[in-house]
């Protein structure tokens, strides 16, 4: 994932640049990057953030800026290259930061440089990077907005833009089915102007109140005195907003069309009390986002909440994660701090808000036993996790081999097993492949979330859910799993 944030002020805006910046940290563990206009010019750095949180790596760099009083900027947290991009075409100026994934980015960039001359200079480890391939489809066209709407015309994925003109102009653009928000703010205490962001919690600290979310598509022109609508949204129905922002992403102070995360995480928790109760001593959550989905279930069971696991926050206070599967092993250990106390003797259930690989929960589990914990059960606040996402930049499960539900699957049927089969909670599919999963992780039971249930928690129409159901119909093949142009049931042999 990514995040950004943009502002355009009658004042100084470099506070707000940094500060609202850094509020999408949790979104992105790769790269940072501010671009502002000042004298004329655009001033710009980028770092990597990897090992060091964005306020600490960029502190000299906003500084410095400050003294340059700008009166607009854009700035990003990426997980894949370095943002924001300044590019200079007959568009004029512009810097350029995008969130989301561009999964035929190679064909656009094979006809690009057949039918276009465009030049590609930012490359990082000899791969072209997104956002260059953005300005690209942007130059291609007469103006701003054409280009901004080719760009969503043009890529399968996702996209969301911020594009700073010269001149204090941002352009901010949800991508065409709003897989990710983009909500507006009006400064309202100390100065005057407008943002654009990401996460809404970033708005109300800064002195924005929200004004309002863009729709799927809509591309708005932000100055200092107001926001213009240059293209509308989609009609209604076209939404796609990932449901995944409320049941991991999204910050919990923050919310998406009107829906707070934390509030839909604690009717994710006591939806599943209802579905799923268990007789238990305490529950608890996995920090941080199993937290909310905890606190709903132990309110609607009626059981006692506790925080049998501590994170140690002050030197890993966001989600850095390894590539090194030993190392991923030993931070994750590391972050979470048992408390054998609250563990000896008890019957917890685990709330948690999604399994991927099961690795974390399994060597959760191991140490709650070692602790002595008499009975663990686990509840996930999603459905399970059975297809990779397409549409962003979800590390968690960009590939098939790395869900412990497909390797089970596997197990059980082989090799292209069909995965529809195992999406219904009352197939026998489905049951085997979650008591698998129990098995392997040594707990005394486990339940998921019924997709339909997930769906009434949020309390949105036009989520995408594609990860969970295998159904997404923006997918250029409405009605296959897997996205290619055979339907599901003949390609099996793949899926
Ligand atoms: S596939 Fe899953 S993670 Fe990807 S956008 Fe859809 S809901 Fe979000």
């Amino acid at each position: 994932m990514s995040g950004f944030f943009g502002v355009v002020s009658k004042e100084n805006c470099a506070s707000d640049l940094f500060y609202g910046t850094d509020y999408h940290s949790h979104l992105g563990t790769v790269r940072g990057g501010m671009a502002l206009w000042a004298d004329n010019r655009f001033h710009r750095s980028i770092h990597d953030i990897s090992n060091s949180p964005f306020r600490t790596r960029f502190d000299s760099d906003y500084a410095e800026f400050a003294k340059h009083e700008p009166r607009s900027g854009i700035g990003i947290i990426s997980d894949t290259d370095d943002q924001p991009l300044i590019f200079l075409s007959h568009l004029g100026r512009y810097a350029l930061a995008t969130v989301g994934r561009i999964s035929n980015i190679d064909e656009i960039t094979k006809k690009l440089l057949k039918s276009n001359n465009s030049q590609f200079a930012a490359m990082q480890s000899g791969v072209i990077t997104p956002t260059e391939v953005v300005g690209n489809l942007i130059n291609s066209q007469a103006t701003i907005e054409e280009g901004i709407q080719c760009v969503q015309n043009t890529i399968e994925g996702s996209c969301s833009i911020l594009l700073l003109a010269e001149n204090n102009v941002l352009y901010a653009a949800r991508d065409k089915f709003g897989r990710t928000p983009i909500v507006i703010g009006k400064k309202v205490e100390g100065g005057e102007g407008y943002c654009a962001a990401f996460e809404s919690c970033s708005l109300p600290t800064l002195g924005f109140n929200v004004v309002r979310d863009l729709g799927p598509g809509e591309i708005v022109k932000v100055t200092a005195s107001g926001v213009e609508t240059v293209v509308p949204p989609q009609p209604a129905g076209k939404e796609h907003l990932c449901a995944f922002l409320f049941v991991y992403f999204g910050y919990p102070a923050s919310s998406y069309n009107g829906k707070n995360v934390e509030e839909t995480r604690y009717r994710c928790g006591r939806i599943l009390a209802r579905r799923s109760g268990v007789d238990a001593d305490t529950v608890a959550g996995i920090p941080d986002s199993g937290v909310g989905h905890a606190l709903g279930y132990a309110q609607e069971a009626g059981i006692l909440y506790t925080r049998p696991f501590v994170k140690y926050t002050p030197t890993w206070p966001r989600s850095f994660t390894p590539t090194e599967q030993s190392l991923r092993k030993r931070i994750a250990q590391m972050k979470l701090i048992p408390i054998p106390s609250l563990i000896k003797d008890k019957r917890i259930v685990f709330c948690d808000d999604s399994i991927v690989r099961g690795t974390q929960l399994r060597n959760q589990t191991r140490r709650m036993r070692d602790s002595g914990a008499k009975e663990v059960h686990i509840r996930i606040a999603c459905p399970p996790l059975l297809y990779p996402c397409n549409f962003l930049n979800f590390s968690r499960s960009n590939n098939v081999t790395d869900l412990i539900t497909r390797r089970i699957i596997n197990d059980i049927k082989g090799e292209g097993a069909n995965v529809i089969e195992f999406r219904d909670p009352e197939s026998e599919e489905y049951k085997t492949m979650v008591d698998r999963i129990r098995e392997g992780m040594g707990i005394d039971s486990l339940a998921f979330q019924h997709l339909d249930d997930l769906r009434e928690a949020i309390g949105l129409e036009g989520l995408c859910t594609y990860c969970l159901s295998g159904e997404d119909d923006a997918m250029p093949n409405t009605s296959c799993a897997a996205g290619c142009s055979t339907c599901a049931a003949k390609c099996s042999s793949r899926f």
